[in-house]
């Protein structure tokens, strides 16, 4: 396997790895990214030919909306041919919810999209931030037979690449600040960068990129919890154009048997809003029917999320929406595996 001479892109969106803290407030932000390459010279030490690109403002990524998924998906596909690999340097706070919408938005990707960031600003001395970094260029410029190992939206983080859309951030403190529970990883940086070749997707290199750049951000995620009432349940409901709604159930897929609750949601189905059944639990799957909590659910028409996470059903949904399918036919696409986000049984 070679680790030389792939032509990667790194685009900077924003994110502690290359803020600094205001003299002012103490507070981090955005700082411009050419220093943030001078922060890090060992890129320069790296076999692969890196361009760099900014965008206009940086953000922290809880600012992120549809309009910048839009904006960086537009921007990689416009550079796409040009170059082997792309590394995308994002806030860690919402990088899930973006490597979750990039890989419904990505079809037929033949090359890595890898994510990374840090816990700890670049110029602080116990950084995160050039591990994560130059291993992600690194497994990013991996290739084999001439095309690139990773073919799909990845997120690196403390030593291991996982699949985009099946990870969570689940620690603000920890440098180990995401998990993929219900996925295995997809390559390890230890001694030497180990490849999980079994748990990489296959690819069809017959089948033309296409990027789907229009979403639709009308859906509500509502986390069920055991005090919740009628009055608060419907108002939510009642969202005006709301066209879909993650239900973050309990356990297996459980949730309340009050019949103000089972009506509510029976009509929401009725009415054309799409329920999706999301177990809140971190690791493990929905199982509809499993327990009298889900028969309902399942009898009322809910979508089983079965083991995808929140931010990827978002993601799905957002990618699914605008392609104004029938009731009926976004369940079953819903409930089928598009990028690996789910599994299958
Ligand atoms: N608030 C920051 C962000 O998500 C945190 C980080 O980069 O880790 O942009």
């Amino acid at each position: 396997m070679k680790v030389k001479g792939s032509k990667i892109a790194l685009l900077y969106t924003g994110g502690t790895i290359g803020m600094i803290k205001s003299e002012k407030t103490g507070a981090l932000r955005a700082f411009n990214f050419d220093l943030l390459l001078q922060k890090i010279p060992e890129l320069k030490l790296l076999e692969h030919e890196i361009e760099t690109f900014t965008f206009d403002t940086p953000i922290d990524s809880s600012n992120i909306d549809i309009l910048d998924y839009t904006r960086i998906a537009a921007q990689i596909e416009a550079i796409y041919d040009d170059y082997d690999a792309f590394v995308l340097l994002h806030g860690s706070d919402t990088m899930s919810y973006t490597a979750s919408v990039l890989s419904f938005m990505f079809e037929n990707l033949t090359k890595p999209i890898i994510l990374t960031g840090s816990q700890l600003p670049i110029g602080d001395l116990r950084t995160d931030a050039k591990e994560n970094l130059i291993t992600s260029i690194q497994l990013a410029g991996l290739k084999k037979d001439g095309k690139s190992v990773i073919r799909e939206v990845g997120l690196y983080f403390e030593y291991k690449l996982y699949r985009g859309n099946r990870t969570t951030k689940l620690n603000t403190d920890h440098f180990q600040a995401f998990s993929s529970i219900n996925y295995p990883y997809l390559a390890e940086s230890a001694v030497h960068l180990k490849v999980n070749f079994s748990a990489l997707k296959k690819i069809n290199y017959s089948q033309d990129l296409i990027v789907h750049k229009q979403l639709d951000p009308n859906i509500l995620v509502l986390k069920m919890y055991p005090a919740l009432q009628q009055t608060t349940f419907e108002h939510m409901f009642a969202t005006p154009n709301l066209k879909a709604v993650v239900l973050e159930t309990f356990g297996s897929g459980n949730s309340k048997t009050d019949e103000w609750y089972l009506k509510t949601l029976e009509q929401a189905i009725e009415s054309g809003i799409h329920v999706i059944n999301v177990t809140q639990c971190k690791g493990g799957s929905v199982e509809m029917g499993k327990y009298e909590t889900s028969q309902a659910l399942l009898e009322m028409g809910v979508i089983n999320g079965k083991d995808i996470t929140t931010e990827s059903a978002l993601g799905k949904l957002m990618y699914l929406l605008p392609k104004n399918l029938q009731k009926e036919v976004l369940k079953t696409v819903f409930e089928t595996s598009l990028r690996g986000e789910m599994s299958s049984n």
